[in-house]
């Protein structure tokens, strides 16, 4: 491979040469949400930001496995279904649903599996008796407790050296050996959906399902485990002391991928603050493709202020960027074939396709999007005094190509250049509705109009079927 990759890996702490294990394969675990509440613009950009992470390495001629999992049972699930008096199953369907559609509408690749904890009990309570048959866990009165004192290496990802620093879960102080032990099985509590297993009824903690679902779904040592940096501990810091006892591998993970926190106009977004923003009003309000240039534009370490001005700025950028290359595939069709370029042509020909290495270059640098953008602006100023005043095909036609190069990475422009993604989503409406219309038409038994309906889209491909009173429908050859 021409060029080499290079990304910060949390638990060394630097910048490091990208090796994954099985090349091209490269195996990833995003630490997903718990759907407990509609996806803000934080969950938005940690998504946007593996997404940048994942075209990467598509780009570099890598083949990405991401699974990304829902925490769909826990503490504040069974409080929020309380306090909206539903069932709490009802709960992460909901959320889930909407998190799905912002995750869509922003464009990111979708993830290969959503592994669910409730759809995984059994793994995960074998994982469980593996630690325990192992002597890395202990069962107390309210619970099977990781034993942390049994893992040398805790803290090593948090840079917590002190023990002090490791309290956690002190609710249940009094059942632990100790302050910082955690729990892999909570027992049941009264009013708590619960399973049983080897010990007593209950449901999973929180840090074992990750554990358990990424070795399912991507073996014993993954490549790169990506999440919020407000993950690190004690979420990551656990998965990494069980999975590592477990599965005696170290290191788990090989590369950790860890995303900075968004803060509103320098403060930390809290329910206490009330300025949580729901990721699909920042949709709406700023446009999908502009708010994920907007999130690609700050590197993925660093928190993102979000303010006003900057993405005033960036959708400035945005704009401009998107109407010179709108301006380049309008004209490119009625340029003649060059047959020579003189002097200062090709100087301007050396320069575009310079500006292509250069972005390349500082993306496969830990996806030094700063630089990138830079160079990407840069270009954007001189392919319109120079490419656009006096148009020449080999010109227009680089030009194109670099905002393609671009475009693989941010995924902002796949409008412009593969087209009609909107209208494709009309169509998958339009042909929803005129389902809605039959059902009905068959609930009172108008059968003739009904079936007019499915020979009609049976004529354009789409295939109709009834299963008792539901029907579904597809697209032939899709
Ligand atoms: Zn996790």
């Amino acid at each position: 491979m021409g060029v080499e990759l290079y990304i910060t890996d949390t638990l060394r702490g630097e910048k490091v040469k990208f090796e994954p294990l099985n090349p091209p394969i490269v195996t990833i675990y995003h630490c997903g949400i718990t759907p407990y509440n509609y996806s803000h613009i934080g969950h938005l950009r940690a998504e946007v930001a593996v997404d940048l992470l994942r075209r990467t390495l598509r780009y570099f001629g890598y083949i990405d496995i991401a699974v990304s999992n829902f925490t769909d049972i826990d503490d504040k699930i069974i409080r929020r279904s309380k306090e909206e008096k539903v069932n709490w199953e009802e709960i992460p369907e909901k959320y889930i649903k909407y998190h799905l559609e912002v995750t869509r509408k922003i464009n990111n690749l979708p993830f290969y599996v959503y592994p669910r904890v409730t759809k995984h009990i059994k793994e995960i309570i074998d994982f469980i008796k593996e630690l325990v048959d192992k002597g890395y866990a202990y069962v107390g009165k309210t619970g099977v407790y990781f034993d942390v004192d049994k893992y040398p290496y805790y803290g090593q990802l948090s840079r917590r050296t002190e023990k002090t620093l490791w309290e956690q879960e002190t609710d249940v102080l009094q059942d632990k050996k100790n302050s910082y032990d955690f729990a892999l099985w909570k027992f049941r509590k009264p009013d708590e959906p619960f399973w049983s297993s080897p010990w007593s009824e209950g449901r999973p903690g929180w840090h074992i399902e990750c554990s358990t679902m990424s070795t399912r779904y991507l073996g014993n040592q993954i490549d790169i485990h990506s999440g919020g940096t407000d993950l690190i501990f004690p979420h990551h810091e656990n998965e990494i002391a069980q999975s590592e006892s477990a599965l005696g591998i170290r290191p788990w993970v090989r590369y950790w991928f860890h995303i900075g926190m968004i803060t509103i106009k320098g403060e930390k977004m809290s329910k206490s603050l009330g300025n949580i923003i729901p990721a699909m009003d920042a949709i709406e309000r700023y446009g999908a493709m502009e708010l994920r240039y907007y999130m690609l534009s700050t590197h993925y370490r660093k928190p993102l202020d979000f303010n006003e001005e900057d993405i005033s700025s960036k959708i400035r950028e945005y704009k401009s960027l998107t109407s010179t290359i709108s301006t380049l595939l309008t004209i490119f069709g009625e340029l003649e074939i060059n047959g020579y370029l003189n002097d200062e042509e090709r100087e301007v020909f050396n320069k575009i396709i310079d500006y292509n290495r250069k972005f390349v270059m500082a993306i496969a640098d830990d996806l030094n999007v700063s630089e990138a953008n830079r160079i990407l602006n840069e270009a954007n100023s001189l392919i319109n005094k120079e490419v656009l005043q006096k148009p020449k095909y080999s010109l227009v036609l680089a030009s194109i190509n670099f905002f393609k190069t671009v475009n693989q990475f941010y995924g902002v422009w796949d409008n412009l250049f593969y087209g009609k993604r909107e209208n494709v989503e009309i169509v998958y409406k339009l042909i929803d509705i005129l389902m809605e219309v039959r059902s009905k038409l068959r609930e009172n038994k108008f059968y003739e109009l009904s079936d007019y309906i499915r020979n009609k889209l049976g004529e354009l491909g789409v295939i109709v079927s009834d299963k008792g009173k539901e029907s579904f429908w597809k697209i032939e050859k899709l």
